[in-house]
């Protein structure tokens, strides 16, 4: 496993342009036994293993795509494409579902299917949502459905596993105020759109401190403003643009209506007009109470309860395979990739998936198929 994952980290692939990946992981699931279906949300691969005569349906989900990030490492096995680099881990989470793979497919020992699901471009393009406009659930159900992500500063031999929600939902939203242009120093002629888009960024705040419930948690930033371009001029118009994160649907419903509101309120109030354009990116990642219950039992079993972390803190962090949890119920684990030298973070051009941690992932998935899929 461990040439596997030096060879993925070393060939990184942006998403949607995983082909030498989704190759590799293809040729050996084939070579393992199983059924391989490729171009499942285009770079995406579905391997489907069958034991005995179980209804029972199983999937286990891994990501493939790489960051375009520059690698700072010297390592051996450090990535051979300029921009390109495995910063998130996924690289390990490919190897880890395909050691498990390998093993399942050598053993057999349970009843029922597995769905092996190697899905491309989790990092922001849609991924997630491309393999399930493919048909992912109809072609390939599953009763149940688990992922795993790797964290740094847990140590290698922990395991985090949270029920209900984990992982944040997020959004980004554009604003356009337009007012009307005028004389710098004849400001009665015009409607001022940049004192309009100052009063909206103020006025965001209440979102979260007057809409919001204080016992949720929310986040509404505005991160950019932009207007004018000299010092005599009022502008036509102004932009405004942010981020916005939320743990549950309700929220962020709330929150696209608030924003919503303020922006067009505001603005009429000042004479001027908006328009707002809000996309929600990322589903918050919910865990299933009882599916989370039975991925901590199995940590447990590998590595003593001691070790598995049961209340790990939210995480305002968003991942994709949210919109596959909001389909099949199930829960994502976050594995320990180490402290200290091992605990550089995701997305860092340091970072680099803990080897030590590959048995561990693999075992889990197999594990969790031998006592969900027990043979009777
Ligand atoms: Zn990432
Ligand atoms: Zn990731």
């Amino acid at each position: 496993m461990t040439a596997w994952r030096q060879d993925i980290h070393a060939h990184p692939e942006l998403g949607f342009q995983e082909t030498r990946t989704s190759e590799l992981v293809a040729s050996k699931l084939e070579s393992f036994g199983l059924e391989v279906h490729r171009g499942v949300g285009r770079t995406g691969v579905v391997g489907v293993l069958r034991a005995g005569r179980s209804p029972r349906k199983l999937g286990l989900r891994a990501d493939m795509d790489a960051l375009p990030i520059q690698e700072a490492n010297t390592f051996a096995h450090r990535s051979r494409h300029d921009g390109r680099m495995h910063a998130c881990g996924h690289d390990g989470h490919t190897t880890m579902l395909l050691g498990a793979a390998k093993y399942l497919a050598a053993t057999r020992a349970f009843d029922g299917t597995v769905h092996f699901i190697f899905q491309p471009a989790e990092e922001g393009l849609g991924g997630a949502q491309a393999m399930l406009a493919d048909g992912l659930f109809e072609r390939f159900p599953c009763d149940a459905l688990f992922g795993m992500h790797n964290r740094p500063s847990l140590p290698v031999g922990s395991f985090a596993v949270r029920a209900g929600p984990m992982m944040a939902g997020g959004g980004f939203f554009d604003i356009k105020v337009t007012g009307k242009g005028a004389h710098g120093a004849r400001p009665e002629t015009g409607v001022d759109p940049v004192i309009v888009a100052a009063h909206i960024a103020t006025a965001l705040q209440t979102v979260v401190s007057r809409n919001v419930a204080p016992v949720e948690t929310a986040v509404v930033s505005v991160t950019r403003i932009q207007g004018g371009d000299a010092y005599n001029v009022i502008p036509q118009s102004a932009l405004l643009g942010g981020t916005v994160r939320a743990f549950s649907r309700k929220v962020m419903d709330q929150i696209g209506e608030a924003v919503r509101r303020i922006a067009t309120g505001v603005a009429a109030g000042l004479g001027a007009s908006a328009e707002v354009d809000l996309r929600w990116g990322f589903a918050p990642t919910v865990n299933d109470a009882s599916e989370a219950e039975f991925a901590a039992r199995i940590c447990a079993e590998l590595v003593g309860a001691e070790r598995v972390e049961r209340h790990p803190p939210l995480i305002m962090a968003s991942e994709d395979f949210s919109f596959m949890l909001e389909k099949v119920p199930g829960c994502y684990v976050n594995i320990g990739n180490g402290e200290g030298e091992s605990g550089c973070e995701v997305h860092n051009p340091g970072y680099d998936f803990n080897d030590r941690a590959l048995p561990l992932g693999a075992a889990f998935f197999a594990r969790l198929v031998e006592t969900r899929l027990a043979a009777a």
